[in-house]
């Protein structure tokens, strides 16, 4: 019935063998991803993200990873959907986002302007986020304007209303929220204008051709432009080379992340980083 109702309305299916197979995979997979978020096989890493201009590292993105016991480490790419679907992922967000507030704080002395940027799935944006949001910068004494929310045009349009409301409240803490992946959705002009946005954050997909390929120039060229028409910060992300690295910069985005720069690593080979050392390989 799922696997039809999945094809669009009014469709019939007819059940096989590698139905079976497929759900029997599903459960397990949902078992194992509970089990790892109860028995410590989480970790979060963090990519720095670089400020052009002093070659600074100006923030970093928590990234959840599962180290799982057969398969190793896992980027969060290859189990998030399944947390989402299941949703897993609000436990999991939660956990996160202490994990990465008390992180960031460690991170915030020495007079040093770095921000944590935590990704929040649409299944979190509901009203009890705003309280835990509210606790974690609380127990980690991290100030809110240290903490940036990431969330995805697609989670925002889920629930309109409801994600005005919890975004006003964010904005009513203090809490920077950023749109990530920008310009692989709606890029609509009247939610950017209607919600409390504070950085647009340009989507790999388009960075990898920035300066190669005309139709990936363009886009970010006019993603720069809206966020300095709406006064708002713009971060590159999925840097993969020196040359998008100039391209960018010569477009007006000095900031960024990507693997160019420097991998999502456990926090303590970015703290070497910070702290002038060289880190070792991460992931
Ligand atoms: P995102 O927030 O857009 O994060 C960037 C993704 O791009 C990360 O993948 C990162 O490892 C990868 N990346 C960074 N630099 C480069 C690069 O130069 N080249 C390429 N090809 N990739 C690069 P990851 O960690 O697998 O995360 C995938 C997505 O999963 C994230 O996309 C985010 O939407 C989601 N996610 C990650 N951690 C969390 C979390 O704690 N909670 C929630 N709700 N979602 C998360
Ligand atoms: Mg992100
Ligand atoms: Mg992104």
């Amino acid at each position: 019935m799922y696997q039809a109702k999945g094809q669009g309305r009014d469709r019939w299916d007819a059940f096989d063998g590698s139905m079976r197979q497929a759900v029997v995979d599903r459960i397990r997979a949902e078992t194992d991803l509970r089990r790892a978020i109860d028995n410590g096989q989480l970790e979060v890493h963090y990519q720095p993200e670089f400020l052009r201009e002093t070659g600074e590292i100006v923030g970093t993105e928590a990234l959840v990873r599962w180290r799982h016991p057969l398969r190793g480490l896992l980027a969060a790419g290859s189990f998030i959907s399944l947390a989402e679907e299941t949703g897993l992922v609000v436990d999991l967000g939660r956990w996160v986002l202490g994990k990465a507030t008390i992180q960031g704080a460690e991170w915030v002395p020495d007079g040093r302007d770095i921000i944590t940027r935590v990704n929040l799935s649409a299944r979190q944006l509901r009203p009890a986020v705003v309280a835990e949001v509210e606790d974690a910068l609380r127990v980690a004494s991290l100030p809110a304007d240290r903490l940036c929310l990431e969330l995805t045009e697609t989670a925002i349009m889920d629930d309109v209303q409801e994600s005005a409301r919890i975004l006003a409240q964010f904005r009513e803490l203090g809490v920077q929220v950023a749109i990530d992946d920008f310009g692989t959705c709606f890029s609509s002009l009247a939610y950017l204008k209607r919600f409390p946005v504070d950085i647009l954050k340009i989507d790999g997909t388009f960075v990898g051709g920035v300066g190669a390929d005309p139709d990936d120039t363009a886009v970010v060229r006019s993603v720069i432009g809206l966020a300095r028409t709406l006064r708002l910060e713009v971060v590159a992300e999925g840097i993969e080379d020196a040359s998008q690295v100039g391209e960018l910069v010569r477009l007006g985005c000095g900031r960024g992340q990507g693997f160019h720069l420097a991998r999502p690593a456990p926090a303590e080979d970015v703290s070497m980083l910070l702290s002038g050392s060289l880190a070792p390989p991460s992931e």
